[in-house]
């Protein structure tokens, strides 16, 4: 608390409180750092630290704790997700240098395709560049038979060993404080303890009770969907081509449901509101979803399926003394680019901690902002997927919807207003606030609300259906 005072004490007017030598705890040369969980957050995490340190002249030593093997097929090597890499992530990650090589690239995808019970239409990518990446995140599904790429999050991995973390191949199951410091024991009896401990454990593991007498409370969960079907490249190609295909049908609880194409598989993500069985069966007996799909395919034949559980609250306060959680586990964006926000949240933590200090008072003043910021566009989020459920429940509001879309799509240099909130909702590339400020253009409302007018009003709805049948 003293250092506190005396910080804003001496802190001159318009200087940064970003600076040197003000923590009550810091890290030192040779200091020891855990990071448990090797998913993005881990991995992006220990990659920014290391890479800031010995900028600063600053040697680390990094441990991360990963049970899982991203070298492996099926649940032993999969972190459970869409694999979708979103443009902005694709750009982020450039300016880190950090570039995705082919060989993790499962397919580039080029638009979106919009399908709903009115009709659908393709949303081409706003630059025309093909920049977003679908990735698996282990080595493939369970009836993998030849293992063609790399793993997304092996590939991470090794970002991070390259720089000199040390990966311990091993599940966490102890935690506790010696002197203050944090101690851990691993399932198969390794055990040390560290200046730092970093939770990077996503919200698909029990481990996070292993923090509840320190205060912390974990973020709120929901359950979600996550299937692979096996599909000849060719038939890949022939029926997804080089587009996600996502359904906004008047299906209740869902937000998101998607056709994902990569290498020789297809992911179907369905997100919503406690996605279980009876909804993802009604989804896949949809007739949009089975007239899409070729008919010689049995949706009941998966080659691997779960129900995973994803981020749509952060953690009230993901920080004490010497703990700081990222990623899923911390705070994470509402039901996109989970990914995105695992690197910014790894890479807030990492600059924090080199060049503040890593006591509850430094997270606080310089990582916790940021974590807020996701929490508030997340806010935004709600609403904005509130907004799009009561649209869809009308077939009048659906079709003008579409309409817009295709009338858009056709002109070229047009102002793709409705095209660009479609394309920032579904891909997670722009922030909420972005998609709303895009939806409350007076220009947006006024051919919204015209489209619908359109739509209700007989004579008018005749003649847009001669043009455009
Ligand atoms: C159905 C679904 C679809 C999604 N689709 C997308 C998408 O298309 N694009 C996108 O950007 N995001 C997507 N997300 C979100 C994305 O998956 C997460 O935001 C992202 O994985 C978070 O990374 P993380 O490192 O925080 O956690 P995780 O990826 O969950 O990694 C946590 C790691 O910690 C390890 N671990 C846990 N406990 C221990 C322990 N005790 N000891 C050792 N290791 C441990 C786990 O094995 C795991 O590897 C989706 C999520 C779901 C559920």
């Amino acid at each position: 608390m003293q250092i506190r005072k005396k910080n804003k004490f001496f802190r001159r007017k318009n200087e940064p409180e970003f600076s040197f030598g003000l923590s009550k705890l810091k890290l030192d040369d040779k200091s020891q750092i855990a990071v448990i969980g090797g998913g993005p957050a881990g991995s992006f995490f220990s990659y920014f630290l290391l890479n800031i340190a010995s900028r600063v002249d600053l040697e680390l030593d990094v441990d991360i704790f990963e049970s899982r093997d991203f070298s492996a097929v099926a649940p032993a090597g999969c972190n459970m997700c869409g694999g979708i890499i979103s443009e902005n992530q694709v750009q982020h990650m450039a300016a880190e240098g950090i570039n995705l090589p082919p060989v993790v690239i499962q397919r580039g995808i080029e638009s979106y395709a919009v399908h709903m019970d009115v009709g659908e239409v393709k949303i081409e990518t706003p630059l025309q560049e093909k920049r977003i990446a679908a990735v698996h995140r282990g080595a493939g599904p369970r009836d993998m038979k030849e293992i063609k790429w790399r793993s997304f999050d092996d590939f991470l991995q090794g970002l991070a060993r390259d720089k000199g973390a040390n990966v311990i191949r091993g599940r966490v199951k102890e935690i506790s404080w010696i002197n203050e410091r944090p101690w851990i024991k691993t399932a198969d009896g390794f055990q040390k303890d560290y200046d730092l401990l970093v939770v990077a454990t996503g919200v698909n593991s029990s481990t996070s009770n292993l923090f509840q007498e320190k205060g912390y409370c974990p973020p709120k969960t929901t359950k979600a969907f996550i299937c692979e079907y096996y599909m000849e490249n060719k038939m890949i190609e022939d029926c997804l081509g080089n587009s996600m295909h996502a359904f906004l049908l008047n299906q209740p609880r869902v937000e998101f449901a998607a056709f994902i194409p990569k290498g020789d598989y297809t992911t179907v993500c369905m997100l919503g509101k406690e996605i279980d069985k009876e909804l993802v069966e009604s989804f896949l007996e949809n007739p949009e979803v089975k007239g899409f799909m070729p008919p010689d395919l049995d949706l009941k034949q998966k080659s691997c399926q779960c129900y995973p559980r994803i981020n749509i609250k952060g953690s009230k306060k993901p920080f004490s003394d010497r703990v700081i959680f990222i990623g899923d586990c911390g705070v994470s964006r509402l039901y996109k680019d989970g990914i995105g926000a695992a690197f910014r949240t790894a890479k807030a933590a990492a600059t924090t901690v080199i060049f503040r200090g890593i006591s509850a008072d430094d997270f606080k003043k310089i990582y916790w902002p940021i974590c807020q910021k996701i929490d508030r566009d997340n806010k935004i989020g709600k609403m904005i997927f509130f907004g799009v459920s009561q649209i869809k429940k009308f077939r009048f509001a659906r079709r003008a919807i579409l309409r817009m879309v295709i009338k858009e799509q056709k002109k070229a240099g047009a102002r793709r207003r409705m095209s660009m909130a479609l394309w920032d909702m579904l891909t997670g590339s722009a922030p909420y606030s972005e998609v709303l400020l895009h939806m409350l253009h007076p220009f947006f409302l006024g051919r919204l609300f015209w489209s619908m007018a359109c739509e209700i009003w007989p004579f008018r709805r005749r003649a847009l259906r001669r043009e455009n049948p």
